[in-house]
């Protein structure tokens, strides 16, 4: 079982019960353990067409014996089930789930980047992760979490 770090979003629906939902369902996923879920944080959309709703945003420490492409298949798989329409890029969505880390695995194919090439960029990623996995090295930098997350 390795720990990976997740990233949730959602702007459509109602967020709150389609984050803790999705977090349930990782739950009752077989070769899947959740592990620590951070607090809600509501958030400005960033990027995407105008005008678009608030975000609701989350980061969650799973332990997993799926490789990452499996993985990321899951994700994509619960993402469907919450509704989720893949169209304009950045655009509204229901669920985002992404892989920020992966232990402390460096994957790069082009289905799928780990550590995700945006996550030290977004403080909508950071805060949540510094809630639970302030400690953890990215594997590239070898600084932390925490360290990353400097304060605006
Ligand atoms: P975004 O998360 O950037 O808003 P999507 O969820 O639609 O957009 O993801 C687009 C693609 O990003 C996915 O189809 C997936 O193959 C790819 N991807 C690359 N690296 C990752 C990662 N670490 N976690 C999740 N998806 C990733
Ligand atoms: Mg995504």
């Amino acid at each position: 079982m390795l720990p990976v770090l997740l990233s949730f979003g959602s702007n459509l629906g109602d967020r709150d019960a389609t984050l803790s939902g999705a977090w349930q369902i990782l739950g009752q996923t077989p070769a899947v353990e959740t592990v620590r879920l951070s607090s809600l944080y509501e958030t400005e959309p960033i990027g995407g067409p105008a005008g678009q709703p608030m975000f609701l945003n989350a980061t969650g420490i799973i332990r997993t014996t799926m490789p990452p492409t499996e993985l990321l298949e899951t994700l994509q798989k619960i993402e469907a089930d919450f509704g989720r329409v893949r169209s304009e890029r950045w655009g509204a969505r229901t669920l985002d789930i992404d892989i920020l880390l992966y232990g402390c695995q460096i994957v790069t194919l082009q289905k799928l980047t780990i550590p995700h090439i945006e996550m030290l960029n977004r403080q909508f990623v950071l805060v949540p992760a510094s809630d639970i996995a302030g400690d953890w090295v990215h594997p590239i930098t070898k600084k932390t979490i925490r360290e990353h997350c400097v304060p605006l």
